[in-house]
């Protein structure tokens, strides 16, 4: 039993080829993780590197609170089961079950009582003094399966076991691994091409691509809120119906327009958490909807199709239809106007035959036209405020509040505030109704009544729909937009700066000690031992050539006298917040950033300082965080 913990794991192989990058993870003891994505996604090599037979670029990876980055595979306490079974032919299953244990100098009788306990929880008792080739292929994958189980692993590893078998196999021993790992009670990671096999048998499912992860949750948030169109394409099947629409609200409806001439009207409840310049009925957006979540009637209202091809399932039916273009005519040659429609206990429809579909109001999804990233999120990404600039005064939410001083640029009217949620807090300078609140993510999401609109805050739990909220606004945490374009953007909360790596040898006590160091401009700080072997083991010698990237929480920077170690920064401006202060610094060689002051420090040079333990480590050389 254990749980895993992936941090900021890379693979870089040898051809420079990156298969798998930032790839993070926390994997609870007994869970039933699924990599699941096309091939050459990176999914066999997130494994590999797992089991040890693939090293780690870069990245940490724990099996249980142990670091096993440099551990061999046979230390791992791991049982991997691969797509070829990978038996040997001339032995026994017996044998094929007993070997690794074996090799491990097990006694007999134990070896003996643990191939039959397998034997009888994979029901091959039968067939123990059966060669592999006398076996179908159901038995063999049984067969790999024991000779993991007889090793009882910490965590099972299986890389596509099912591919090999055919259809029906295949959904038999979907459902037996599922039994087996309720039964054993083992952590299991588990990778397939085949999103029915992630559906039906993971707790969790990591979804991939290029090298990427998409998105990491249960199965039923994956088919109910992707977090993006590939996500969003790849449940589910047949697959999610993709529309590119624009949207435009007219009081308490919302226009959704197609390629054609098509459009449907929808209320705006439903997509009230779309930002609002979504529904101006310019900006390009994609309509999804999947095809289990349309309905069909012939009453002239709805979407209007002609169906080009039916699929008679049993009380399934499968529309495949054409959208018509703008003169009404169904011969668009446009992808985009394919529709598939999935229908229960329906024969009355028939190729030829126009339909309209009518999606169900509760599963649309709607995403960005260009990042391809949803437009609705349990909590809204940010509200998009308008607000008026005037004499060091700004309007907005029906209040007249200060002007931050670090707005100070701004242009006088008009201009557009882009407010996360968390930016929100309880405060005194705005007050709004509370129309609804709604649990999100454990979070209280309260939409606030803003003139026709909502703003969405996260607040306490002792918040009731109807009260009058007051609250501020984290001005550091926002966007100020005017003219369209970014007056100011949030404040990062972290100092980023580049510089060199250097090492020192010393002897204490007759032994050889190495020190590894950070150096940014003339200040030198000492870095964590093992980071230090850790670029050194990446980069190789070059590491003492190259320029890195250290990034340091803001709040882990100090400032500190002049007579302590640190490094020395001009003070370019101060940036008052209001609820708090910055200044943007300029070091010797010309980097700037900003650090966090009081209000009341009026220095023009300062000099900041941090822990070689709070510095992250990032590779200029290709985009990597090495430790
Ligand atoms: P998946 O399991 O998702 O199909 P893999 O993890 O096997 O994908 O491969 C990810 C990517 O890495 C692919 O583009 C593949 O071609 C590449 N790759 C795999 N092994 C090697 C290797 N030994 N050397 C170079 N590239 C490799």
């Amino acid at each position: 039993m254990a749980n895993l913990k992936l941090s900021h794991i890379y693979k870089v192989y040898d051809n420079g080829h990156k298969a798998v990058n930032d790839f993070s993870i926390d994997i609870a003891d007994r869970e039933f993780i699924v990599f699941v994505g096309p091939s050459g996604c990176g999914k066999s090599t997130t494994l590999r590197m797992i089991a040890g037979l693939e090293t780690i670029t870069a990245g940490d990876l724990f099996i249980g609170d142990t670091l096993v980055n440099d551990m061999e595979p046979k230390d791992r306490d791991i049982a991997m089961v691969f797509q070829s079974y990978a038996l040997y032919p001339h032995m026994s299953v017996y044998e094929n079950m007993a070997f690794g244990l074996r090799n491990r100098k097990m006694p007999e009788a134990e070896i003996k009582e643990r191939v039959m306990k397998a034997a009888k929880i994979l029901d091959i008792v039968d067939y123990l003094e059966r060669k592999p080739k006398q076996m179908s292929g159901g038995q063999r994958q049984r067969v790999a399966l024991g000779r993991a189980l007889v090793r009882d692993p910490k965590v099972f590893l299986l890389d596509e076991p099912l591919s090999n078998l055919d259809a029906k196999l295949r959904a038999t021993m979907r459902a037996e691994i599922t039994a087996l790992h309720k039964s054993l009670n083992t952590t299991f990671i588990y990778v397939t091409h085949d999103q029915v096999e992630a559906m039906t048998m993971g707790t969790r499912i990591v979804v991939m691509k290029n090298g990427y992860v998409q998105q990491i949750d249960t199965p039923m948030n994956l088919y109910n809120s992707p977090y993006n169109k590939f996500v969003a394409g790849f449940i589910g099947t047949p697959q999610m119906n993709f529309f590119n629409v624009t949207l435009k609200r007219n009081g308490d409806t919302v226009k959704i327009a197609f390629a054609g001439d098509d459009s449907i009207t929808v209320p705006y409840e439903v997509v009230c958490k779309i930002d609002g310049n979504y529904l101006d009925g310019e900006k390009p957006a994609v309509f999804g909807i999947r095809p289990e979540h349309i309905d069909i009637d012939r009453d002239e209202s709805g979407l209007k199709f002609i169906v080009t091809n039916v699929e008679r399932l049993g009380n399934e039916t499968i529309l495949y239809g054409k959208l018509g273009d703008q003169s009404g005519e169904f011969t668009v040659k446009d992808e985009g106007n394919s529709i598939i429609v999935k229908v229960i206990d329906r024969d009355d429809i028939a190729v030829g035959d126009i339909v309209y579909a009518h999606p169900k109001l509760n599963k649309l999804h709607f995403f960005d036209a260009e990042s391809e990233v949803t437009l609705i999120h349990k909590i809204p990404l940010y509200n998009t405020v308008e607000a008026v600039i005037s004499g060091g005064s700004i309007r907005a939410l029906g209040a007249d509040t200060t002007l931050p001083q670090a707005f100070g640029q701004a242009p006088s009217g008009p201009v557009e505030l882009i407010v996360p949620p968390q930016a929100i807090v309880p405060g005194q300078d705005f007050s709004l109704r509370v129309a609804r609140i709604e649990n999100a993510d454990g979070q209280s999401l309260a939409y606030l009544q803003n003139g026709d609109r909502y703003l969405f805050a996260l607040v306490g739990g002792n918040v009731r729909e109807g009260d009058e909220y007051g609250f501020s606004i984290l001005y550091d945490k926002i966007t100020l937009r005017a003219n369209g374009e970014d007056i100011a953007v949030p404040v990062s909360t972290e100092v980023s700066l580049e510089g060199r790596f250097s090492k020192k040898e010393t002897r204490e006590e007759k032994e050889r000690v190495l020190h590894f160091f950070y150096n940014i401009g003339s200040y030198t700080i000492e870095a964590e031992k093992e980071n230090g072997y850790k670029i050194n083991s990446i980069d190789k010698d070059h590491c003492y050539d190259y320029t890195y990237r250290y990034a340091v929480d803001m709040d882990k920077v100090r400032i500190v006298t002049d007579g302590e170690p640190g490094l020395d920064v001009k003070v370019l401006e101060k940036l008052d917040y209001i609820k708090v202060c910055y200044a943007r610094v300029q070091t010797e060689d010309g980097q700037t950033f900003l650090i966090k002051i009081d209000r009341d420090n009026t220095g023009s040079q300062l000099r900041i300082a941090f822990d070689g333990a709070d510095v992250s480590v990032y590779s200029t050389r290709i985009d990597m965080k090495l430790c």
